[in-house]
């Protein structure tokens, strides 16, 4: 289908973000939403889901370390972004940071070029997540702890040059020196806490300091205690933050991520995938670690895990059905509230937002086909 061409698309529900729109229409004009209506007013030609189905706005995924048997470190190229995304937007990802983890200088100068590229061919591709390599020795998860590093002034000035792209920077703010928290932000940089001992103090003040995220809340930080609450009673005492939340079941217990839904920030699902989602093999090597899935989880030999088995379809699910989240609050979780952390017109179906769309089965929560910038994309 023509992006630039006008086109409706009819469901028995529309999910826009915020409302329900029973027996509605989407109005889609040059990739972009125009509006959404009553059937019966649609004038242009309409293309009609199947019974039962909803339209709701695309996912957006913050953490995407790779998919269809692709892994970014491995791989910094725009290629390899277009097989991370074809893989994902099957569950429904219609827009996605390709993540770094930690890793050498030189990875990090071809994954920003890599996605630079990417996006100029790729609408997918939202910008760049940096996951390290400023993170506490404490808390490395499967990041190699042999290229955990504090932040050089190169390192600054390449990640403050201006570039197109939502950028992300995960870091210790316990680990990099004063400053380097406002140098980023100024830059129009999310800088997220992950991978950190930080204490509630420390918190405090990287929030002070224009911190706005949290990298897989609870997962590879100081954890929540009586007398030193950290970064995670921090997060969810704080109104207007954002939180990243890995809901597999896996690696946060549902009791916990159901607190997290309780708290004043704001939610987000991210799916931290690896490249067997949406891939054929089970196994990859991860900085030199053989690294397989067990029981739908990625784990080394010794049983850590390295990042997750998920998508984002399956991720709403879990919402839906360990969380007991209406399916419109777990959409939100996947769509709205991502889209508006990086400050991106994209995760609504509202008029001016692009045209980025899940067809779904509200059931199952299975995807049948998504839209991105207008585009049907089921059918490449
Ligand atoms: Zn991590």
């Amino acid at each position: 289908m023509n992006a630039s061409a006008q086109f409706a698309i009819a469901a028995d529900c529309v999910f826009d973000g915020e409302t329900l729109h029973h027996h509605a229409a989407v109005l889609v004009d040059g990739g972009r939403i125009a509006k959404i209506m009553s059937q019966a007013d649609i004038g242009v030609s309409l293309a009609a889901l199947p019974q039962g189905s909803w339209l709701v706005p695309g996912f957006v995924d913050l953490q995407v370390n790779g998919g269809g048997d692709v892994l970014f470190n491995d791989a910094p190229t725009a290629e390899a972004i277009f097989a991370i995304a074809a893989a994902h937007r099957k569950f429904g990802t219609t827009g996605l940071l390709p993540t770094l983890i930690t890793d050498h200088p030189e990875k990090t100068a071809a994954a920003i070029a890599a996605v630079q590229e990417a996006m100029r061919r790729e609408p997918a591709i939202l910008g760049l997540h940096l996951e390290g390599p400023f993170l506490s020795r404490e808390k490395p998860g499967v990041h190699d702890v042999a290229r955990i590093r504090a932040p050089t002034p190169a390192d600054l000035e390449a990640l403050t040059a201006p570039r197109r792209g939502a950028r992300v920077v995960t870091l210790a703010p316990e680990q990099v020196p004063a400053g380097v928290i406002e140098r980023l932000v100024a830059a129009d940089i999310r800088v997220c806490l992950g991978h950190s001992m930080a204490t509630y103090a420390q918190t405090r003040a990287a929030l002070a300091a224009g911190l706005t995220g949290f990298t897989h809340l609870f997962n590879a930080m100081r954890p929540l205690e009586s007398r030193e609450p950290g970064p995670i009673a921090a997060a969810l005492e704080t109104p207007g933050c954002w939180y990243g939340l890995i809901a597999d079941g896996v690696h946060v217990d549902p009791a916990m991520l159901r607190l997290a839904l309780r708290g004043l920030g704001n939610p987000m699902l991210v799916t931290d995938a690896m490249p067997p989602v949406g891939g054929s093999r089970m196994t990859f090597r991860l900085c030199g670690r053989e690294i397989s899935v067990r029981e739908d989880r990625c784990v080394t030999d010794d049983g850590t895990l390295a990042g997750a088995f998920l998508d984002m379809a399956s991720a709403v699910r879990n919402c839906v059905r360990l969380l007991g989240l209406s399916l419109p609050q777990a959409l939100r979780l996947a769509s709205v509230n991502p889209a508006a952390f990086l400050g991106l017109e994209v995760g609504r179906l509202a008029p001016g937002y692009r045209a980025d769309m899940v067809a779904l089965d509200p059931e199952k929560v299975e995807v049948q086909k998504t839209w991105i910038a207008g585009v049907e994309t089921s059918d490449e």
